[in-house]
């Protein structure tokens, strides 16, 4: 059984309970239909039989033939006197009176049932009834030969829907596996499966399928992009330390010469290791080895700490800082500590703030304010910079993302990984950030992190 396809083993199922069913079926229809004709003889001969009796006590003449009953007289000695004997019947057959009695004799059955009677003129003498059951089974055996030729062309009939219907209910299975062998062949994970949105189980796991493969090309594209843009990152800065080691290696003689070289060597190299940093991020967040470490926290403490070193960066464009946090529980003695990854949360809010920095105007602001909600406690930080256009603002998520890469500030560290890293810190603390600007007026971003992690 191992060896068959599902189809095959579902046919045979489906043909053997079928054959199963008719047979059942057909043998109880000849067993009744013979018990229903046999017993309705058998009211017959005993009527006819009691009938014949009575007809005698009245002095009538009996009739020889009555409902297909044959009667026959006997005297007290058993011997026959008169009546009519069915064809196959021998007349001599000894009498009893132990009701009926089921004989065969030529390949016949017959149904006696012998009477005595004592009349007071006659004395003791016998009736016979006899009925031929040439009739119940004769069409016993016509529903048998029925049966016989009905039963193989009903198994047969049964087997072909079957397989009918197996090939119809599989047919979708049949195109999930084609898919797939195409996909593993040709690798394109573009493939579908493109089965109808029905209810039937089947159609769902093939849609399930073409949504974990829509999941799957989507990933492998973003994998793909990502190796790209970050190839596309690190050629830059090694360009550009190339060709400054090799202009000064050909040209370069005084020490001024060589310290400015080494400058530009040393901004692209910070580049490039800053980028190798963020990958590793990247590389084991993805793989799940990035492991949050989350200890209690004074947030109200540490947001003040960054703020303040921050001010220092900021002053540089006369940026003013200004701090409001109210993390303290009203009405207990809580105030504001709550549990996160301390590394992480930092680099959430430098990240912020560091964009606040660099789009933000000279002689600009950046407000920091931190407050309580229901679930979270939420730092939003504002800024009066450039603003984002409405249409980009879901794509500064995105890894390697940035709106206008010429417009940024391209110092180190600078290269569209900042929000997406903040996006999936936030996430790891039950956190969601949001974003609202308004282009030349300014950034508000709101980092809502859960205070039960
Ligand atoms: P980047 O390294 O370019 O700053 P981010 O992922 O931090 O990368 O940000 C993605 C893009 O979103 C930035 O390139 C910038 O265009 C835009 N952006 C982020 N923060 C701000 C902000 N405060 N004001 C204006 N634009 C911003």
């Amino acid at each position: 059984m191992k060896y068959l396809t599902i189809r095959a083993r579902v046919t045979l199922w489906y043909t053997f309970f079928m054959a199963a069913l008719a047979a059942v079926t057909m043998g109880v229809l000849i067993m009744f239909s013979e018990n229903y004709f046999s017993s309705d003889q058998k009211a017959d001969l005993i009527e006819a039989v009691q009938d014949a009796a009575e007809d005698l006590a009245e002095g009538e003449s009996p009739e020889y033939f009555e409902d297909n009953v044959y009667l026959m007289w006997y005297d007290e000695n058993q011997a026959f006197v008169e009546g009519a004997v069915p064809s196959g019947f021998s007349e001599s057959t000894a009498l009893s009176d132990t009701g009926i009695q089921t004989m065969t004799g030529n390949g016949q059955t017959f149904y006696v049932y012998d009477l005595q009677i004592t009349t007071y003129n006659s004395g003791n003498f016998w009736i016979r009834g006899v009925v031929s059951g040439v009739e119940s089974s004769s069409l016993h055996r016509f529903l048998i030969r029925t049966a016989l030729i009905l039963l193989p062309i009903l198994v047969i009939l049964s087997s072909v829907i079957g397989y009918l219907i197996t090939k119809r209910a599989f047919a979708p299975v049949r195109k999930i596996q084609e898919t797939a062998k195409q996909i593993t062949e040709s690798g394109a994970l573009s493939m579908r499966i493109g089965l109808p949105d029905q209810k039937d189980e089947i159609a769902q796991l093939g849609n399930t399928i073409d949504l974990m493969l829509e999941k799957l090309e989507q990933s492998f594209e973003k994998e793909k992009q990502f190796t790209s843009d970050a190839s596309h990152e690190l050629r830059t800065p090694a360009a550009v330390i190339l060709t400054e080691s090799e202009y000064f290696l050909a040209h370069g003689e005084t020490m001024e010469e060589a310290r400015e070289s080494m400058e530009v060597v040393n901004r692209q190299a910070n580049k490039i290791s800053s980028l190798i940093n963020q990958l590793l991020f990247f590389s084991r967040a993805d793989r799940g080895t990035l492991q949050l470490r989350p200890e209690p926290v004074d947030v109200g403490r540490l947001v003040k700490e960054l703020a303040d070193d921050f001010q220092i960066i900021a002053s540089e464009k006369s940026i003013e800082v200004e701090t409001v946090l109210q993390f303290d529980e009203p009405g207990t003695e809580e105030q504001g500590i709550y549990r996160v990854d301390r590394t992480l949360f930092t680099r959430a809010v430098q990240n912020i703030l560091q964009n606040a920095v660099s789009y933000g105007k000279e002689n600009g602001h950046i407000w920091i304010h931190g407050y309580l909600e229901t679930e979270y406690f939420v730092i939003e930080i504002k800024d009066d910079g450039i603003g984002i256009e409405e249409e980009y603002l879901d794509k500064i998520w995105d890894r390697f993302y940035q709106v206008d890469s010429a417009r940024n500030n391209t110092g180190s560290g600078s290269m569209g990984l900042g929000l997406s890293m903040v996006k999936w810190i936030m996430e790891q603390h039950d956190g969601y950030a949001d974003v609202k600007s308004k282009p030349e007026k300014g950034t508000t971003f709101i980092l809502h992190f859960s205070k039960n992690l």
